[in-house]
């Protein structure tokens, strides 16, 4: 399989709460005060519209738990959608490497999204496991898992291997952002520069 595709995307990721989204809303801001364009799409977003209208989840914290083959199924119409966009423009997609399902950690891009996608660069957002921990707990926005460090420190590294092997798949290079507590300008800047 070769990806040969002219369009760019990007692919931005790191566990739940580690600050992808306060970081990425941000870094498009500057990198478009800096001249480059990007257009912001969260997969989860995508997901979340598709499987509310088929009403089997209310809110988008509760896709996680739905069944491998479902999850699966609307990833791929997420994936298909998100390609079709990226014709016209740059885009940066918000998403996760694995997802911590109830039956094991699910790929966020599996083979099939990666040949829909052909993402060009991969980005992992990363944290210590304690700010981590403190972050999904202070935000009362989302129904966040309560997890041990030990096993978010797991699947931080886990996520790792993971985007190693997408990188073999798919040629996108892995670049690494760390999003200090306190310090979300400095990610930000960090973040704009890999995207510029
Ligand atoms: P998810 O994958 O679940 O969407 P996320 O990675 O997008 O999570 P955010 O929603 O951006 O995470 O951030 C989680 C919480 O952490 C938010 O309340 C945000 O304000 C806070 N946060 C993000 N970065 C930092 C930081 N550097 N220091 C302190 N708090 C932060
Ligand atoms: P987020 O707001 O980034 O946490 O996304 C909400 C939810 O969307 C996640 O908890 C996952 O259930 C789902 N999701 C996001 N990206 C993917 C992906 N690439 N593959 C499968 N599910 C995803
Ligand atoms: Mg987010």
């Amino acid at each position: 399989m070769i990806f040969t595709s002219s369009k760019d995307i990007i692919v931005i990721a790191g566990i739940p709460g580690v600050g992808k989204t306060t970081v990425l809303e941000e870094a498009i801001k500057i990198a478009k005060e800096k001249g480059k364009e990007y257009k912001l799409v969260n997969f989860g977003d995508i997901m979340f519209e598709i499987a509310k209208s088929e009403g089997l989840v209310n809110h988008r914290d509760e896709m996680r738990k739905l069944d491998p083959k479902t999850q699966k199924d609307i990833q791929r119409t997420a994936a298909k959608k998100i390609s079709s966009m990226a014709s016209e423009r740059n885009i940066i997609v918000d998403t996760h490497i694995t997802i911590k399902t109830p039956r094991g950690y699910l790929p966020g891009l599996p083979l099939w999204v990666l040949e829909e996608l052909e993402p060009t660069q991969i980005i992992l957002i990363e944290a210590t496991p304690e700010e981590i921990y403190t972050r999904r707990k202070r935000d009362e926005t989302r129904n966040r898992d309560i997890e041990s460090l030990e096993s978010i420190h797991f699947h931080q590294s886990y996520n790792r291997y993971v985007a190693a092997s997408y990188s073999m798949v798919s040629g996108a290079t892995v670049n690494r952002v760390i999003n200090r507590e306190g310090k979300i300008l400095q990610a930000v800047r960090d973040l704009v520069e890999l995207l510029m």
